[in-house]
């Protein structure tokens, strides 16, 4: 369902051995379209906005892109990727050592908060491709730990989502700290039309890469709603939603699910809930530390737990690829959001189911807005329960 395209593979885009190598030991044979599409102009050196759905290998686009371009006979940092979370980071640096597997020296390391300085300093010494939160990466470079004059390739994943306030200050003064004569590459499933405006302003002549922008929705993905009963009491809102949810996991037959509930104090309680009955359970959230956030992780993607609940932390990137049910406890808070989210089922083509839960009521229009400037469908979960996820 992902178009693989049929009679290309990896070989017929002119990669370096070591490269190609390295790609088929990851498992990757074929190019997704977008691989197929963008990796040839990124590697002619271009700048370039990409934007594609969900789970369609983004990450391979700009990784090979990158590990390309290096020259790994010098020590110097020649690459720097910008992810909005940590949990990203870690993740692109695994992609980009296991796609690098056959490069002889190649070193990529990540930068990210909650990890002492001091090993940031060791592992700069020599490093191809830094990858990091935009938090630590400005702080390395403040204190002169990580040196920018040998940076020619600067990529934001996830970059509307860079783009934003919170993050654009630090983005900015990155970016200023950089030298000009440089290659950038943009990734993100969505572009917020002021957000990409935004964007080329950093770029030189940037070439758009849309594919399926008509389109934005998974098409492995079957999306429902679930409507559930107003109460002034927030707390009563809540229990209803685990009445339903606890229906919903006794009857739906799915391997792994992410659930977003947009409060972090309930993570805790809806895991202890989870937990007590029988669906392994484990929860995530900014204001843990650091280690606590890498085991959960390592929880989702080992298997050792059913379901992983989360804030918007993990709505972006996130490559997990038993997730088939997404549920949004609480809407979220706009269409890009949404989409992000239940793009975490449905990884590379496969199939997955979202229910979001809405409140009677103002919600629902909420709900009908999403759907619309989404350009999908939202449907009444049906009762009975679908079983089968498949
Ligand atoms: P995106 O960033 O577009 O959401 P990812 O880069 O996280 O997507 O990739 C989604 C999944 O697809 C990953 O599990 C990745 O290993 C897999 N994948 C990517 N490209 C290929 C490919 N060419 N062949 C097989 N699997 C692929
Ligand atoms: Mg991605």
């Amino acid at each position: 369902d992902v178009n693989i395209t049929e009679n290309i593979d990896f070989a017929g885009l002119y990669l370096s051995d070591s490269v190609l190598s390295g790609l088929k030991d990851s498992g990757f044979v074929r190019p997704s379209p977008i691989q197929l599409k963008a990796i040839p102009i990124g590697r002619c050196g271009l700048d370039l906005i990409v934007q594609a759905k969900s789970g369609t290998g983004k990450t391979c686009v700009f990784s090979v892109i990158a590990l390309e371009s290096l020259a790994l006979e010098s020590n110097s940092t020649q690459v720097l990727v910008l992810a909005p979370t940590r949990e990203i980071a870690l993740q692109i640096q695994d992609v980009l050592t296991s796609i690098g597997s056959a490069m002889k020296g190649l070193l990529c390391h990540t930068f990210i908060g909650g990890i002492p300085l001091n090993e940031d300093r060791q592992k700069l010494r020599k490093c191809h491709i830094a990858v990091g939160s935009p938090g630590r990466v400005k702080q390395l470079i403040e204190q002169k730990i990580l040196k920018t004059d040998s940076i020619r390739m600067f990529i934001l994943d996830e970059a509307d989502k860079l783009l934003e306030d919170s993050f654009q200050e630090q983005i900015n003064w990155i970016y200023s700290m950089l030298p000009e004569n440089k290659q950038m590459l943009a990734l993100s499933a969505t572009y917020p039309e002021y957000l990409a405006q935004h964007l080329t302003k950093y770029m030189r002549n940037p070439t758009f890469m849309r594919l399926n922008a008509n389109d934005p929705a998974l098409l492995g993905i079957k999306q429902y709603f679930q409507t559930v009963l107003y109460h002034p009491l927030p707390q009563k809102v809540f229990e209803e939603k685990i009445k339903w949810l606890v229906k919903l996991f006794s009857s739906v037959d799915f391997h792994q699910c992410l659930l977003f509930s947009n409060l972090q104090t309930r993570a805790q309680t809806l895991c202890d809930i989870l937990n007590s009955k029988g669906w392994p359970s484990t929860c995530i959230s900014g204001s843990q530390d650091q280690q606590s956030r890498m085991e959960a992780m390592d929880k989702l993607k080992k298997f050792h737990c059913r379901v992983l609940i989360s804030t918007d932390l993990t709505s972006r990137g996130i490559d997990a690829e038993r997730v088939n049910l997404v549920i949004n406890l609480d809407l979220p808070r706009d269409h890009e959001t949404y989409l992000h989210r239940i793009g975490r089922a449905g990884r590379y083509g496969s199939y997955g189911v979202a229910v979001t839960f809405v409140c009677e009521g103002g919600e629902e229009q909420q709900m009908r807005a999403i759907e619309a400037k989404c350009g999908t469908r939202i449907e009444v979960l049906p009762d009975p329960l679908p079983t089968d996820l498949a």
